[in-house]
């Protein structure tokens, strides 16, 4: 079982002023805030187009839902584990996902696949994914979104090796600056037996159709 607050911890820790608007306001006071803001943004960009006046608005509800990892608790979405006598590597791939890239806030989009070796415990298969959209659903780096979810399953699992293996399009360099498309970053975390032996078998199996 996760410790609750360990997971609540870290996200509060770089939300402090999200958290201060919630509190005066409540979770509308922050939608505010977040459609002021827009509205601003809009007003330097097209400050004459009427036809934008409910854009803020949408921008915000648009937010709730591509940063919603921040509100996730790990440990309700992995709250049940099973017993098994499952020893050999454990996959999911192919795991779609979309992020925004935490230093230009526009779209991260690509596939993630995660694999363990269990130690006599398993989990649902589902929530395997919905675990690598709790940290894909926030501002990210492809690095560190790789590391948080590899240590997140090594501790609600306490698996014997753990792999995780992320390619995506940052629109950031296909879409902007270089401007290269189908550039894909790849990122990858290794740990216990998939850090060593198991690791060229786990890159097999994801690469197979
Ligand atoms: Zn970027």
């Amino acid at each position: 079982m996760v410790d609750t607050p360990l997971f609540r911890g870290k996200i509060l820790a770089s939300r402090t002023a999200d958290d201060i608007i919630v509190q005066k306001y409540g979770i509308n006071g922050k939608h505010m805030e977040i459609e002021m803001n827009i509205r601003a943004i809009i007003g330097e960009i097209d400050p004459n187009n009427g036809e934008l006046a409910k854009t803020p608005e949408r921008v915000a509800k648009s937010y709730d839902e591509f940063f919603s990892g921040y509100n996730a608790d790990i440990s309700q979405i992995a709250s049940t584990f099973y017993d098994s006598k499952m020893d050999d590597l454990v996959i999911l791939k192919n795991i779609s996902f979309e992020s925004h890239c935490e230093h230009h806030l526009v779209p991260i989009v690509g596939v993630a696949h995660v694999g363990y070796v269990p130690n006599r415990k398993i989990i649902g298969a589902s929530k395997l994914a919905r675990i690598v959209d709790c940290f894909a659903h926030r501002l990210q780096l492809q690095e560190r979104m790789t590391i948080e979810i590899g240590e997140t399953l090594e501790t609600i699992l306490n698996a014997r090796g753990v792999g995780v293996y992320i390619e995506a399009e940052h629109f950031c360099i296909s879409h902007r600056g270089v401007k290269k498309q189908g550039a894909k970053l790849v990122t990858r975390y290794f740990s216990g037996a998939l850090k060593d032996n198991l690791r060229q078998e786990f890159l097999a199996t994801i690469s197979e159709k």
